[in-house]
């Protein structure tokens, strides 16, 4: 059925070849994993938000000069995006203690943080993504120490942009997770935002009621998923030509 050539498929994308050389088609997937995989769910209709809201967050960022990966979207699960070359790790930027680090450290989630916290994790499935400084990315060659500060700058604009975005429509940015590329362009390398962004890798909370607009509710089996990763749709305003026209009632016929 499908005759593109798949460049890599992970755990809820695929990456196809693109159309012109330097491209790509990235494909969400309805596919849910949680703790390396250990836990597996097909969601129907995850990827068709994700594709949705991910959009959405790049082409804003691309319009406050925030580089993305993002080209454009296609269709309903697909994207066109740049290649680049992956930094392999994970970003994490956190602005509320939750999940790993309210665990490691012993504080309650939900505590605010006096300053926001960038947090670094080796991409390694086989390793289970250990936490690494950047003594580590450094001296393992993951990334140059200019790469390092260019990650940061651009991981806490990106930041504070969603925060204001998320707070605009009654939800609390908890924490997130990013990842970057090397993008090649002539003689110049740059890094740019890749991956994705959407409730998959962030935490979203209602600023009234706490409730989870995140995967945490498959992580932690509320159940529910779809309809929270709608809600967040909806809020954002995207998403609303999805839903049925408001009906007329009968109309008299004389
Ligand atoms: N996250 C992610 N992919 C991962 C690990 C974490 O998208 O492989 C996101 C997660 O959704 C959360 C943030 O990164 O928004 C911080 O996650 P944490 O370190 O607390 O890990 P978790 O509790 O999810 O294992």
């Amino acid at each position: 059925m499908n005759r593109r050539r798949r460049i890599y498929e992970g755990k809820a994308k695929v990456l196809y070849e693109g159309p012109e050389p330097g491209t790509l088609i990235q494909h969400f997937k309805d596919d849910a994993t949680a703790f390396n995989a250990k836990k597996h769910e097909l969601i129907d209709g995850k990827g068709v938000l994700n594709n949705r809201i991910c959009e959405f967050v790049y082409q804003n960022l691309n319009q406050i000069g925030v580089p993305t990966h993002f080209i454009r979207r296609l269709n309903m699960r697909e994207q066109l995006i740049r290649e680049v070359e992956i930094i392999p790790l994970e970003v994490v930027v956190r602005n509320v203690a939750a999940g790993s680090l309210a665990k490691r450290i012993g504080v309650e989630e939900g505590t605010a943080l006096p300053r926001s916290i960038i947090e670094f994790y080796y991409k390694s499935d086989a390793l289970e993504d250990p936490m690494v400084s950047e003594e580590h990315i450094t001296c393992f060659g993951w990334a140059s120490p200019q790469e390092i500060d260019d990650i940061m700058a651009l991981a806490l604009r990106i930041n504070d942009f969603l925060t204001g975005l998320f707070l605009g429509v009654g939800i609390r940015l908890v924490d997130f997770k990013i990842e970057f590329g090397r993008l090649y362009e002539n003689d110049l390398v740059r890094v740019v935002l890749a991956d994705e962004i959407s409730p998959d890798s962030c935490r979203l909370w209602d600023i009234q009621s706490n409730d989870k607009l995140d995967k945490d509710r498959f992580r932690r089996d509320m159940g529910g998923l779809v309809e929270a990763y709608t809600e967040v749709a909806r809020r954002l305003g995207i998403m609303n030509e999805l839903e049925p026209p408001p009906g007329r009632g009968p109309v008299l016929v004389k």
